[in-house]
């Protein structure tokens, strides 16, 4: 294991699992942008909403990136209060979910560095019934998962075979909606839903590959 692929807090492991899930964590199952910007509002005397977060690039093109991803970091740095959760009840949903026996659901981060500030969030919020808590560099896609819960746009193109994403909408990623190997969500608990429904019953697993 190296510094930046490190696993921790495997709370219990499932052999057989059929359906391995990679469920991401900011804008997912944290609400990121709520964080960050009144933060940014209230620091450069700006007004941005919610709404003019309008595509992936924001931040780049009316943020230094550098800086976005600044205080974002630095909101991992707070009391794990101050990060709300993007639903409520998510403890019920993704413990009930994990808890499937066809299924195997790790918590996936792209941002290192806060890990154990994550997996406290996590436990602040109820959220134990995962198999493994992953903080990586590697791209997403490398890992040997079937389906992401995430937002990000972009993440479809670089899926092979027997991955698909369902992608968490919003502002940023409206772009990728229509994408073949995407599922467009508004939750968390519609992607569970969904996947409990039709991907390990009605349909069966193999239907999707
Ligand atoms: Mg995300």
């Amino acid at each position: 294991m190296d510094e930046q692929n490190s696993i921790r807090n495997t709370q219990h492991s499932v052999d057989t699992a059929s359906v391995r899930v990679s469920l991401d964590v900011e804008s997912v199952l944290v609400d990121t942008f709520s964080y960050f910007i009144p933060v940014y509002n209230e620091r450069h005397d700006a007004n941005y909403g919610v709404s003019d977060i309008d595509c992936w690039e924001w931040a780049r093109e009316e943020v230094e990136w550098e800086h976005f991803d600044g205080l974002i970091h630095e909101g991992w740095q707070d009391p794990v209060e101050n990060m709300e959760p993007k639903e409520e009840d998510l403890a019920s949903v993704v413990n009930d979910f994990a808890s499937h026996d066809l299924v195997q659901l790790d918590i996936v981060t792209a941002r290192t560095g806060v890990e154990n500030k994550m997996l406290e969030w996590l436990s602040h919020h109820g959220i134990t019934q995962f198999n493994q808590f992953r903080a990586t560099e590697i791209p997403k896609s490398e890992f040997d998962y079937n389906v992401f819960i995430d937002d990000k746009p972009g993440l479809a193109n670089t899926l092979g075979e027997k991955q698909l994403q369902y992608l968490v909408v919003g502002p940023h990623n409206k772009s990728m909606v229509d994408h073949e190997d995407v599922i467009a969500v508004d939750t968390v608990s519609e992607a569970m839903g969904h996947m409990s429904t039709h991907m390990l019953v009605s349909e069966g697993i193999d239907e999707y590959w």
